[in-house]
């Protein structure tokens, strides 16, 4: 029968067990470390059913007990942290130059990282085996990990794990089902998702956006995209296709887009159309690096391709305040690498386009995890799911990828 979509499902006891188990699992890992009676405070449970659920996690090694160091006489509560050890997770980032992986702890904390420059020009069966190369190294004498995630340039349908269609990601790449592909090759889940959406989840969870509910994340290199945080969740969209902000337009009558479309943001602040810009005035430079040393030399061209940038790049972060109004926007990205003034140049601009009440608040800063964030954000797509579903550290099945 077709649900229809105003219709609420109800839990039965399993689901709402489940279901606690994941709530006391998320509180525990944000609020860590923390006794039994903030965690019922926290979670709004009773302490009978935190004492069940604590036991319960306590049993599958998901947490640990360490007793308070307090200088107070008397009874030291017991305190709870997430134990980082009771499984690892490889996070991996695909991206048009370089296969980049990472091995973590249950914590996010980094063990081993990896990585390997790729190129797009070698199909897919070049890419799957860098990828190949880069797990096996990892996981040289570790034992099987609880999962493996992945960020790549989207689209991602991410329920099957197929990369659909990323635009300058060619040679191949259409509606590949890489989470399957590396499923059965290494016996364990995958989750994937679009690159600039990894990014974002990893900076929420690791870097510059820890203790934020509400953010965007965009992404400035080769191609530009986001990530948009609602709530501590990711957005994605009805096709998945939430935070192609890159393709939103801000010239009506400007160029034509690889997209179809005009004017797209693109075709102002990637980082191929920047050159591309900085060539055509004369300038001799093949990257942002060069641009900027020449900036630094106070070269007027190579400024005013700066300003330009930041004059377009504004633009488009003014639409996103509009739109989504978060809390605080993060930028990362080669581009951001190479332009430190990057942030403050363009906030100053936002704060003077945009309404007084909206742009009094809204911070733009750099992200934190240089160019870990979108493996980072790999990581926490598998630690998400564990705390969906803790029992996947003992018995981590292969999901059912069947693709129709
Ligand atoms: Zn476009």
């Amino acid at each position: 029968m077709k649900k229809p979509i105003s219709v609420r499902t109800g839990s039965n006891l399993t689901k709402v067990r489940a279901e606690n188990l994941s709530v006391v699992l998320d509180a525990l890992r944000k609020l860590q470390p923390i006794s039994r009676a903030d965690l019922a405070e926290a979670t709004a449970l009773t302490s009978a059913t935190i004492t069940y659920l604590v036991d319960e996690l306590l049993e599958l090694g998901l947490i640990e007990e360490h007793k308070a160091t307090s200088k107070q006489v008397g009874r030291r509560p017991t305190l709870l942290t997430l134990r980082g050890a009771a499984g690892k997770i490889v996070g991996l980032e695909v991206s048009r130059s370089m296969v980049r992986g990472i091995l973590t702890d249950l914590g996010g904390k980094i063990l081993k990282r990896m990585e390997l420059a790729h190129r797009l020009e070698g199909g897919v069966d070049e890419t799957l085996s860098l990828v190949h190369k880069v797990i096996q190294t990892l996981l040289e004498g570790e034992g099987r990990p609880v999962g493996i995630g992945v960020g790549i340039p989207g689209p991602v349908d991410t329920a099957g794990g197929v990369v659909m269609e990323p635009t300058n990601f060619v040679h191949g790449w259409r509606n590949v089902p890489l989470g399957p592909l590396l499923a059965q090759r290494w016996g364990v889940p995958v989750w994937l998702d679009d690159d600039a959406k990894t990014a974002a989840l990893g900076e929420r969870w690791y870097g510059a956006g820890q203790g934020v509910e509400n953010l965007l994340y965009v992404s400035l290199r080769s191609g530009v995209g986001a990530g948009l945080i609602v709530r501590d969740r990711l957005y994605r969209g009805t096709h998945e296709l939430a935070g192609e902000i890159g393709h939103t337009t801000i010239n009506v009558d400007g160029p034509r887009c690889g997209c179809g479309n005009h004017g797209c943001a693109e075709t102002y602040v990637s980082v191929p159309a920047i050159v591309e810009y900085a060539r055509s005035q004369g300038l001799r430079v093949a990257d942002p690096q060069s641009i900027q040393n020449l900036a630094l030399l106070e070269d007027p061209v190579a400024v005013a391709v700066k300003q330009r940038t930041y004059h377009y790049l504004a633009a488009v972060l003014v639409n996103a305040v509009n739109h989504y109004d978060p809390d605080l926007i993060i930028l990362g990205g080669t581009l951001v690498r190479a332009w430190p003034d990057l942030c403050a140049q363009v906030s100053e601009k936002v704060r003077g386009r945009s309404f007084g009440f909206l742009s009094k608040d809204v911070r733009i800063i750099p992200a934190q995890l240089g160019e870990h964030s979108a493996a980072l954000g790999a990581v926490a797509l598998v630690v998400e799911q564990v705390i969906r579903n803790p029992k996947l550290v003992q018995n981590a099945p292969v999901p059912d990828y069947s693709v129709a």
